[in-house]
């Protein structure tokens, strides 16, 4: 089979790949690694980019993945027990790919694999992604890396297995198919996705919906104690440490609070913050409207989409409130300007 010719861009930095298999040349060892604190996307393009190499490549590759440790209803998938959670070994991997993430640093830990290995790819969908790999495949028009990974992949080589975890990836980026960034071909893969046999109804409730007994009462209590600021078109709640330890929960456990927050009426934004350490906070962000949520984050060191974006921030909590609503008034001030020009 012909290798399609790699049409190089930006002093070949930006490559389009027509095909994943492309990249690997003589590679014999392969590491791949999406970023900390995984979500439905990281989790699902890793796998999928994982089973897809194992079963595309011949013997004799070696295939490793690294990730944070995943929430526990993540692990229906597939075989998650491949996943290596820590750097078990030295090694310098002849290939290395980034996934799902905008920058190096999102890498956690499996950045000193990155660092060290012969050749780098980075594949994305992060619209503030750095272009931090020898390769950069950077899709910002994408729901998710898993969609990308779909353009990527030989269709018929998509077994049931690397079908359900690129839909899991799509399903959560994309909010089941409701956030902006779902296209008529995230539709399409979607479709093509479940003719392979995707439980998608199952997989739906089990991943995205389900909440156990926990995560509702912080859900409750998130939306209980939330404030309104700036005359309602910002609502904004946080998490202790101590909340979360009094709840038995982690980070992962806040899935879905900050969509429920963003659909409050008249609201243009919504900030969840979680206490992650003393004076530091992960901040989520979401807008409903015009304004760009990943302006914010990247002028705080973090980064995102124009509508779903985070960072992390240092402080007192009123400190963070501030300096964030602060940006989000500059920007609807803007907006307000410009409507009555
Ligand atoms: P989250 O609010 O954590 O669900 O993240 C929303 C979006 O922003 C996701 O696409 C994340 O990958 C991205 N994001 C979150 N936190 C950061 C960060 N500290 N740096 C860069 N991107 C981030
Ligand atoms: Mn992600
Ligand atoms: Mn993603």
């Amino acid at each position: 089979m012909g290798i399609p010719k790699l049409i190089e861009k930006v002093l070949g930095v930006e490559v389009i790949m027509k095909h994943i298999l492309e990249v690997l040349g003589d590679a014999r060892t392969i590491g791949i690694a999406g970023h900390v604190r995984p979500d439905g996307d990281c989790v699902g393009s890793c796998l999928a980019l994982y089973y897809y190499l194992k079963k595309a490549t011949g013997e004799g590759i070696r295939v490793d993945l690294y990730l944070e440790p995943i929430p526990e209803k993540f692990k229906t998938v597939g075989n998650t027990d491949i996943i290596k959670q820590e750097n078990e070994e030295s090694i310098k991997y002849d290939l290395f790919i980034a996934l799902d993430s905008g920058s190096l640093d999102r890498l956690g830990f499996a950045q000193e694999y990155f660092l060290a290995a012969n050749k780098t790819l980075n594949i994305d969908h992060h619209i503030s992604n750095t272009r931090f790999a020898g390769t950069n495949h950077v899709e910002d028009n994408a729901s998710s890396t898993c969609e990308v990974l779909f353009g990527l992949f030989e269709e018929d080589k998509i077994d049931l297995t690397i079908a359900k975890a690129l839909y899991l990836g799509i399903i959560h980026d994309t909010g089941v198919f409701k956030h902006s960034n779902t296209s008529e071909k995230t539709m399409m893969i979607a479709g093509k996705l479940i003719t392979k046999g995707v439980p998608f109804s199952q997989m739906i409730d089990e991943t995205f919906y389900l909440k156990n007994y926990h995560q509702n009462q912080m859900l409750g209590r998130c939306l209980l104690e939330s404030i309104l600021v700036l005359h309602g078109k910002c609502i904004v709640s946080s998490v202790s440490k101590k909340t979360l330890e009094f709840y038995d929960s982690t980070s992962a456990d806040l899935d879905g609070i900050i969509d429920q927050l963003r659909i409050t009426e008249g609201v243009e934004v919504a900030i969840l913050l979680y206490e992650t350490d003393l004076h530091e906070y992960k901040v989520s962000m979401r807008a409903n409207g015009f304004v760009d949520v990943r302006k914010i984050a990247a002028y705080f060191g973090g980064g995102g989409h124009i509508k779903a974006a985070g960072c992390t921030m240092h402080g007192t909590i009123h400190d963070v409130v501030n300096n964030l609503t602060a940006h989000i008034e500059h920007q609807l001030s803007n907006q307000t300007s410009e409507q009555e020009q």
